[in-house]
């Protein structure tokens, strides 16, 4: 079985200033419900990571952050993409938690729930962060520009979601 995690914002829809806090605000960015929908077909199974440290203060509460994660599963399966599961770190961000990148914990519930090794999973990153907490629990990581939410200058591994999984089922994403 091949696998994709994913992050969520940056990765899969836009980021806005204040975050995506209400169904509204998820807007996917450019090609990438096309690409969840390539990987589908081609076989891969996708799982989607996210950091939510607003939910700690209720902004968004975690209700809210289920309707919007029902509208992005939604907008996947229409153009043809399937989600597996989404992963929440809903910590705030000085809480200290395991899940929060670059800890590696989202990304080992993975793998303990899924009973897999990292090792034969890709994961598309939006941070370094992010791409750090991947490569500690043993996935390839890559990371995505476009997002607006690297720092100038920030080298990237691929431009977009699109990209990426052009590169991958082509062959030309090296392990
Ligand atoms: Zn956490």
């Amino acid at each position: 079985m091949k696998f994709v995690i994913l992050s969520r914002d940056g990765v899969i829809n836009r980021v806005p200033v204040n975050g995506v806090r209400q169904p509204d605000d998820w807007v996917p960015l450019p090609g990438s419900l096309e690409a969840l929908a390539r990987l589908q077909r081609e076989g891969y199974r996708a799982l989607v990571t996210t950091v939510q440290p607003g939910v700690a203060g209720g902004a968004p509460r975690m209700e809210t952050l289920n309707r919007i994660h029902v509208r992005m599963l939604e907008s996947i399966r229409n153009k043809g993409g399937q989600v597996d599961a989404v992963f929440v770190c809903p910590h705030a961000a000085d809480a200290g938690c395991h899940c929060r990148p670059p800890s590696p914990g989202l990304y080992e519930e993975i793998a303990e729930r899924l009973k897999i090794n990292l090792s034969s999973a890709y994961a598309a990153c939006a941070t370094v962060d992010e791409a750090a907490a991947a490569r500690a629990a043993g996935a390839q990581a890559v990371l995505l520009g476009g997002s607006g939410v690297l720092a100038p200058g920030q080298e990237v591994d691929f431009d977009s979601l699109g990209d990426f999984v052009d590169a991958l089922i082509s062959g030309r994403v090296e392990r």
